[in-house]
């Protein structure tokens, strides 16, 4: 697992003056991304403050097989290297960016973040999302199940299903509704249109970096060494569509139109300090089976980020009003760590690779302010949330803008943050 050094330090501050005290990106974050200046094309920068480093243009900075894996347009090179090579990348960059002697040589080499165009971070070869947020699991399940909402397996083994990569989009990219079969309880027959339950759901991605060979679990205790990095991810979900299609073999249609995720790539490293204990499980829980359980996992495996979801419509932006809260609550609210999503993923042989994503699964908090998604907060469209224009909101209607936010927090340090996960609602075709 990553230590804490020196580019943790809480009193490095950068020669980027809008880094100090910037609620994202202090030099203690250096995310990873892939941005098109103005008038230029692809390529892997880094964020400090409002300005984007353009990692190729400081290459003889930098020690020269990190720079090399991120030389591309794309970073699965980078998300490739040991962890000791990313970290030595992003040291050197903690260095460059912290001390003013390097600011005549590395100056050139930054752009106004403003006047730049975010990528996927990565050629995303498959997108896997699990059900780990157990508040989550039990909201959803007690609508379905009032008195046994979580499914028997649910402590035992970490539910996930494969998604669809092709539709994985940054922040900012318009989500068209979708077109699909819904069958209301009382219809004899589906209709075929517009979705009425356009959901969202608040996840964590979770960047793989080195890959295992078919065939070739990885053990627990190795599993940090496989994750890159983490994002913001919203596994947009048409819940009318689900609860026809998803028996007997679960989420296709409903979710796979879209999934928005944030463009930066919070790396493993940059979250040293941000570790803690994984929560005790309930007593009489059962405890995870040997293949799942890794005393430093236990120890450090989860993550001190706090998460929220605001919403603004369409009338919201119009008169100017700042987007709506909607939640609020910690990524620890995961019944599974992250190094035990990985390992149970590999544990059959299945080949992780670099650039692959995976989801958490909505995170929801116990109590109602904590909810990952409409579902939950307007009890299946019972109670619909009102926005500060007096409009209703069941589910997400056109012209709303959905947006995700995480800040990473611990006592004595400088906080990080993802920067935005955002997108709208454009009709459906
Ligand atoms: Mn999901």
């Amino acid at each position: 697992m990553s230590a804490i050094d020196e580019t943790h330090d809480p009193a490095r501050t950068s020669w980027v003056t809008s880094a100090n005290g910037h609620p994202d990106f202090p030099v203690q974050n250096l995310p990873f991304g892939v941005f098109s200046p103005p008038g230029g094309g692809p390529r892997a920068g880094a964020a400090i403050g409002d300005a984007i480093l353009d990692l190729a243009a400081t290459a003889p900075l930098l020690p020269k097989a990190a720079v090399q894996a991120a030389a591309g347009d794309t970073l699965n090179a980078w998300m490739a290297l040991p962890s000791d090579e990313r970290g030595a990348l992003r040291r050197r960059l903690s260095d460059l960016l912290s001390d003013p002697a390097h600011e005549a040589a590395v100056r050139p080499a930054l752009h106004v973040a403003e006047d730049c165009r975010m990528h996927l971070p990565a050629t995303i070869g498959d997108y896997t999302d699990f059900y780990v947020g157990i508040h989550h699991a039990t909201n959803v399940g007690r609508q379905f199940r009032p008195d046994n909402p979580l499914l028997p397996n649910y402590k035992y083994v970490p539910i996930g299903y494969h998604g669809r990569a092709s539709s994985v989009r940054p922040s900012g990219e318009a989500v068209v509704r979708p077109n699909g079969q819904r069958k209301a309880p009382d219809a004899d027959a589906p209709t075929f249109g517009p979705s009425r339950r356009l959901d969202y759901e608040l996840e964590v991605g979770v960047w793989v970096g080195p890959g295992n060979a078919l065939g070739q679990p990885s053990p627990i205790d190795r599993a940090a060494g496989h994750v890159a990095g983490f994002c913001l991810l919203n596994d947009w979900s048409a819940r009318d569509l689900q609860a026809w299609e998803y028996q007997p073999l679960g989420p296709f249609l409903a979710k796979n139109f879209h999934t928005t995720i944030s463009p930066w790539v919070v790396t493993a490293e940059a979250l040293a300090p941000f570790r803690r204990a994984q929560p005790a499980r309930p007593p009489g829980d059962p405890a995870p089976l040997p293949y799942l359980l890794g005393e430093e996992d236990q120890a450090h495996g989860a993550l001190a980020i706090e998460l929220e979801v605001q919403i603004r419509s369409a009338a919201m932006r119009e008169r100017g009003i700042a987007p709506m809260s909607l939640s609020r609550g910690p990524a620890t609210n995961m019944y599974w760590t992250v190094a035990q999503i990985v390992t149970h993923h590999a544990s059959n042989g299945c080949n992780l690779r670099p650039g692959d994503l995976i989801g958490t699964g909505t995170i929801s908090a116990p109590k109602p302010g904590g909810y990952g998604s409409l579902l939950e907060i307007g009890e299946g469209g019972r109670s619909p949330v009102t926005l500060p224009t007096g409009e209703t909101r069941a589910f997400v209607e056109d012209g709303d803008e959905i947006l995700l936010s995480a800040t990473a927090r611990a006592e004595g340090y400088v906080s990080i943050g993802f920067g935005p996960c955002r997108a709208t609602i454009a009709p459906a075709p």
